[in-house]
């Protein structure tokens, strides 16, 4: 059986160890705190990461606190925020997102989804306002180490590239998809994600990915089926 025909379970966990051993297999450590993450990630939509610290560094320096940024002038929020993509959106829902946690909570602080059951801390997540599947689920991974998967850009496109997914798989099914067929371990889920995101950004590229230099060739659809036969469709 040809390496790129394997049942596609087996297939991902080969990709999985493939890009072990490529890259620099890493601890899981919070990067930030539970509601730096939160909003972070929501000021990251279609935003390069210079721009979004950016935003997040100009909202506290505006306006103190979490308390400050929810009772701001909802403009003077979007000014803060220029820097991201869709500034007149994403005020708005960061707003209303403090204003529900601090009804539902007492304080602007989501610490106690640590002790929730996985399922729970996820449909709890999503239920804020401009919080999807990818922020609720990079926060429950990075913060609270929970096992779940998050697929950004490059984690989706080099999971259709590979085949893990089928080409017709939106982002959204693409989360519990991969997750079924990966360990349930956080730190292997963490490397699974961190490993797809850095390939797809240094190698499996948008436009015009570097198969050459790809270790993913031989169980690769893309590379299989189109570039080793020489029909090349450039930034499929
Ligand atoms: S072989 Fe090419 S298309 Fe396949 S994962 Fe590697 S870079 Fe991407």
């Amino acid at each position: 059986m040809d390496a790129h025909t394997l049942p596609v379970q087996q297939k991902t966990l080969q990709t999985h160890e493939l890009l072990n051993q490529t890259y620099q297999v890493l601890e899981l450590r919070s990067r930030r705190s539970p509601m730096q993450e939160l909003i972070s990630t929501m000021l990251s939509h279609r935003t390069t990461h210079a721009d979004e610290v950016k935003a997040y560094n100009t909202i506290l320096e505006r306006f103190g606190d979490w308390e400050g940024v929810m009772n701001a002038p909802v403009e003077e929020l979007a000014d803060a925020v220029v820097t991201t993509r869709y500034p007149g959106q994403k005020a708005p829902q960061i707003q209303q997102t403090l204003r529900m946690i601090k009804e539902e909570r007492g304080e602007i602080n989501i610490d106690f989804l640590q002790d929730m059951p996985v399922e729970e801390a996820m449909a709890w997540l999503t239920r804020l306002p401009g919080v999807g599947l990818k922020t609720a689920t990079l926060l429950l991974l990075f913060n609270f180490k929970k096992p779940v998967l998050p697929v950004d850009t490059h984690v989706f496109r080099v999971s259709q590239r590979v085949g893990l997914i089928g080409a017709k798989v939106t982002a959204d099914k693409a989360h519990k998809l991969l997750l079924d067929m990966l360990p349930k371990d956080a730190v292997e889920l963490f490397n699974f994600h961190k490993h797809l995101f850095w390939h797809g950004q240094r190698i499996c590229t948008w436009y015009s990915p570097k198969c050459e230099q790809c270790v993913l060739q031989s169980i690769c659809n893309y590379y299989q089926d189109v570039r080793a036969k020489g029909i090349d469709q450039e930034g499929m």
